[in-house]
């Protein structure tokens, strides 16, 4: 049997990428979301111990078909080949779409126009005519009409930086992290196409009420852990009368937890969960306010 038959018991599938960028950290989300795998040799399919999810492991190309085709449940895979595969797919069918359930604040890129180093650039206009290579042709042509630009795309596969350079196109439209490849390559990125990072979405497979309930409890769980490596616990001391604005510096907290301390009626300890990214300017910030022994612990798993 493949791996992509229909199995005689239902079984959730999740497709997410065999090897490369997301590969390891879409695995390690899904353990630490309390699913187990039997680690198969082949490396394809991969049968779920615990629970009845399996895992498919594929091109991170193929997964937005997948999940179109309702051959998987749930796929992780960057936004940026999600979104080229659904503008690609509403050209045949109007309502073929994907539901983005999370972002996983993972595999962070942007897709960029590049041009030449030595070329001067003003505005999209300036592109009216010319010829952009790109292994995205769907998300470049939603790009130039939003700006009004009509120009020539040249799909390329793969080694799309080295395009202008062999005189096959004006300019690109890449992915890029550091900028490293398009420095090397001479060519400087002029604007953002769109910005990208690993998400959660559900295909448009149909499940029996049983299976439908456990995706959802396996989405609940994955949201818990997304949410929970972004929160943390905040715990000080501070001065009872500075509560009040040490409460606006506490980033994405709800109403904190106060509680004596022993022998001190001026000052008290503070607890509370900050839901956005503490910086140590935060912490900065509540020292200046009076806060002192200011603790700062990871949350492992959160369910609201
Ligand atoms: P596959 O063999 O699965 O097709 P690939 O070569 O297409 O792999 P990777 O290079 O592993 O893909 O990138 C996978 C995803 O990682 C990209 O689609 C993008 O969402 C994300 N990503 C993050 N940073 C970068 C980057 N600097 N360059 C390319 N992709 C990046
Ligand atoms: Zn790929």
């Amino acid at each position: 049997m493949s791996a992509y038959d229909s199995p005689s018991t239902e079984r959730i599938r999740i497709a997410i990428q065999k090897s490369g960028r997301l590969a390891e950290t879409s695995l390690k989300l899904l353990e630490r979301s309390g699913l187990s795998f039997a680690r198969s040799k082949d490396k394809l399919f991969w049968y779920g111990r615990n629970l009845p999810v399996d895992l498919l492991l594929v091109r991170d190309d193929d997964i937005p078909r997948l999940l179109l085709e309702g051959m998987c449940d749930l796929g992780i895979v960057g936004q940026n080949v999600a979104r080229e595969k659904i503008l690609d797919a509403r050209r045949s069918t109007a309502d073929d779409d994907l539901d983005e359930l999370a972002t996983l604040d993972f595999g962070h890129c942007r897709l960029m126009l590049a041009l030449p180093e030595q070329q001067a650039y003003q505005s999209p206009q300036q592109l009216s005519g010319a010829r952009i290579a790109t292994s995205y042709p769907q998300l470049t042509r939603h790009w130039l009409q939003q700006h009004d630009v009509e120009a020539k795309i040249v799909f390329l596969n793969g080694a799309v930086e080295i395009a202008p350079s062999l005189g096959t196109a004006d300019a690109i439209v890449d992915l890029v992290s550091t900028g490293t490849t398009l420095r090397a390559n001479h060519l400087r990125a002029v604007e953002t196409v769109t910005e990208s990072q690993a998400a959660l979405y559900r295909g448009r497979s149909t499940l029996s009420s049983d299976s439908a309930a456990l995706l959802d409890k396996v989405v609940q769980r994955i949201q818990g852990v997304q949410q929970a490596s972004e929160t943390k616990y905040v715990m000080f001391h501070a001065p009872r009368a500075e509560l009040a604005a040490i409460a606006e510096i506490l980033p994405g907290a709800e109403s904190p937890t106060v509680l004596p301390l022993e022998g001190q009626s001026d000052r008290v300890a503070v607890h509370a969960l900050c839901t956005e990214q503490v910086f140590w300017g935060h912490l900065e910030a509540l020292k200046s306010a009076g806060a002192s022994a200011i603790l700062v612990l990871p949350v492992e798993k959160m369910l609201v």
